[in-house]
């Protein structure tokens, strides 16, 4: 049986740092916003653990969750249900991570983006450190800045050999990169070329939708992050049948989160297992 890859975005927005390019709206969450979050996510493992289907799912919160316990013990609690073959979350990993000891780890994974702006290079890499010291697979990623570039370099050589690096090309300009600059980010990530750009998408074959589809706080389901009409409820009877293959609508997909499920970039064959937190399934890089 072929696993569903499902992304959840519940209502948590806030983060505790601050990023400039930051894509999403930073706000502060209250007492309450934070318990309403907690309810429906909650709700959410709960229906993982009813089902019978094998489940991936990869947290993509508008802000920081690890910081917050609801998050902390629903990776705990998805990573032991038979039917998760992973949870996985995106993280800045600035937050305490001793609570992964409680995780069953082959089935854990983390997504993990250094912000050099926000933290310093040694606090980021005690934490990496602390995650391969707790046996915890993770992928360690940055936003291609043209002037980080030494910053990227030195974190390379610093970083565990094993652990894959992955930049996201910024893509707030046309031409931003020169063809030097793609080769020097290329040779840290041999995949940075393909985020580079953004896919022609529109009418061709994606998983998104299929085998893949995101889902809000309340169960909406949406067949991705970036395709905004709704395709069913998966708190309603019945939300399977909105699960088909069907071409894409948009015009381009330019986000890991997205083009990794569009069948023409065969990325599944890439990523394998680790394609919720990012990591391919063989070594590519250079450590
Ligand atoms: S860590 Fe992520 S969510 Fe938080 S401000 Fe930076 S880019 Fe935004
Ligand atoms: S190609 Fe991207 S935008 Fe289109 S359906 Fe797939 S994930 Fe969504």
């Amino acid at each position: 049986m072929s696993a569903w890859s499902i992304l959840y975005r519940g209502p948590l927005s806030s983060c505790n740092y601050s990023c400039n390019y930051c894509p999403f709206a930073k706000t502060t969450n209250t007492r309450a916003e934070l318990e309403d979050d907690a309810r429906k996510l909650a709700r959410f493992v709960a229906w993982v653990g009813g089902r019978s289907e094998s489940i991936r799912v990869l947290f993509t919160p508008w802000g920081e969750a690890l910081f917050h316990r609801s998050y902390q013990e629903a990776m705990v609690r998805l990573s032991h249900l038979p039917n998760v073959r992973r949870v996985a979350i995106q993280t800045n990993l600035s937050g305490p991570l001793d609570w992964l000891e409680s995780c069953q780890r082959e089935h854990v994974g983390l997504w993990a983006t250094y912000h050099p702006t926000q933290t310093s290079r040694p606090r980021f890499l005690a934490q990496c450190q602390k995650l391969d010291r707790l046996g915890i697979r993770h992928s360690v990623g940055v936003v291609g800045f043209k002037e980080q570039f030494p910053e990227v370099l030195a974190l390379r050589r610093e970083l565990n050999p094993e652990t894959y690096l992955w930049i996201n090309a910024t893509k707030h300009a046309p031409d931003y990169y020169s063809a030097q600059d793609l080769e020097r980010f290329s040779a840290v990530d041999p995949l940075f070329t393909l985020n580079a750009v953004r896919h022609e998408s529109q009418g061709k074959a994606c998983r998104a939708g299929a085998s893949a589809f995101s889902v809000d706080g309340d169960g909406a389901m949406r067949r991705c992050h970036f395709i905004k009409p709704l395709i069913g409820n998966i708190y309603e009877a019945g939300f399977e049948s909105a699960l088909r293959e069907r071409p894409c609508t948009n015009e381009t997909c330019g986000c890991h989160i997205g083009y990794v499920h569009l069948d023409v970039l065969n990325l599944y064959a890439v990523f394998g297992e680790g394609v919720m937190e990012r990591i391919p399934a063989t070594p590519i890089w250079q450590g």
